[in-house]
């Protein structure tokens, strides 16, 4: 069965906290983590649950609760982690051109360290030697992903370590004595081919080989969700059974038996959200019929910035007749949601809702135009609880020095 909420729950939310509104569904988030449990049960499989994705501190909570692990790509998430509960050993810190001083303040937390170049994987040899057990982020030169945006693993991607380096890597290794107990891959967003993490798989354990201490593999993530109805999905359950054929060979051939890591972000909480806004303005030009919405690219980004697709329903007027509509924003920027939409009748003060706004929702939202950001809702066995107050005025000001 799965999990949705009604219209009329999120109604009554826009209703009681106001609009812009985004919601969050405790079960459903339940639902997909015990989803991709049971794909990979039959792996030795830990889940490093992607936060920059949504890092409210009550997601954070519920991913401990469930039993997932913490990917964290800035220090600050991994406090984050560290004041919403999780173990240092919970916690894997995959950063990207941060400078030293960021790498050593993960260590000094404790937490797995993930280094994806080579000046800092020498500084840290250098430093620490055997001491302090890491994780390599190479890149595997696979072009995966939704779009280039996405894209990490290609060859002009600033992510890993390209596996054309090993024999750098392995310079380095060698003369500091450094300890390699992990080896990362994470080539892109939104993959649906699961030969996509077999190829990368092949290449990674083509790479273990040079790592005797080598106690997991970690496949990043890239689990592919639906976001119209005819869309597709990452098919996990068939991946979870490669994977653990996969891994079952190595081990007969070569006597080690590795752990697998993933690091899904959206997969855990993109269709857990709901963005619910106003109808502000209904505009008839001679080309098109607007629905001017109260939100834009300063609360949801992802349609301008990755043209992305959100299902956009009217749950208002549920019953109204279908007519065809361009959803826009209200910051003085073209800020197009959706162009030629088939949505129930909009009339002024109705609320819209757009689908799979959990992942990279509000998480990118921003004060663009002195625009308030919105609240946050969690909704758990039923009730509606606040998780985060809208923005008020003087937020805007918070921080500013007045000088004048
Ligand atoms: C963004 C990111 C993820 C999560 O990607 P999703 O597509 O949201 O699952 C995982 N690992 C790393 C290193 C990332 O940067």
């Amino acid at each position: 069965m799965s999990q949705q909420l009604t219209k009329e729950q999120l109604i009554s939310i826009t209703n009681q906290f106001g609009s812009p509104v985004y919601v969050y569904h405790a079960e459903k988030i339940e639902e997909k983590f015990n989803l991709l449990s049971n794909a990979f049960a039959a792996c030795n499989a830990r889940f490093f649950y992607a936060c920059k994705s949504l890092t409210n501190i009550n997601i954070l909570k519920l991913m401990h609760q469930l039993g997932a692990n913490l990917d964290c790509v800035s220090i600050n998430e991994v406090k984050l982690g560290l004041q919403a509960g999780f173990e240092p050993n919970q916690i894997l810190f995959t950063p990207n051109c941060v400078d030293f001083e960021e790498i050593e303040a993960g260590k000094n937390l404790g937490v797995h360290i993930n280094i994806d170049n080579i000046s800092i994987l020498e500084q840290f040899g250098n430093k620490y030697g055997n001491t302090y057990p890491v994780c390599i982020r190479l890149n595997p030169h696979i072009m995966a992903g939704g779009n280039f945006k996405i894209s990490t693993g290609h060859i002009d991607s600033k992510f890993g370590i390209s596996i054309h380096q090993m024999r750098h890597i392995e310079r380095i290794v060698k003369s500091t004595g450094l300890h390699v107990a992990g080896l990362h891959m994470h080539t892109g967003s939104e993959i649906k081919d699961v030969n996509v993490f077999l190829q990368g798989l092949e290449v990674m354990f083509e790479m273990a080989s040079h790592f005797p201490n080598l106690a997991f593999i970690d496949l990043g993530s890239g689990f592919k969700v639906p976001y119209h109805e005819d869309d597709y999905a990452t098919d996990v359950n068939k991946l979870g059974q490669k994977l653990s054929e996969a891994f079952n060979e190595y081990q007969k051939e070569t006597g080690k038996s590795l752990q697998v890591w993933f690091e899904p972000g959206k997969f855990l909480v993109s269709e857990s959200g709901y963005f619910v806004v106003k109808a502000n303005v209904i505009k008839q030009t001679t080309a098109t019929v607007f629905v001017g919405v109260n939100s834009g690219f300063n609360h949801l980004i992802r349609p301008m910035f990755y043209e992305a697709y959100h299902r956009i329903e009217n749950i208002s007027n549920s019953n109204g007749p279908e007519r065809i509509y361009t959803v826009v924003g209200n910051i003085c920027e073209t800020d197009t949601f959706a162009w030629d939409r088939k949505i129930n009748e909009v009339r002024e003060g109705d609320y819209l809702v757009f689908y799979n706004a959990g992942a990279y929702g509000f998480e990118m939202s921003s004060n663009f135009n002195s625009r308030l950001k919105p609240a946050e809702v969690l909704v758990k066995n039923g009730e509606a609880l606040l998780i985060r107050k809208r923005d008020e005025f003087q937020d805007l000001l918070r921080n500013q020095i007045e000088v004048l």
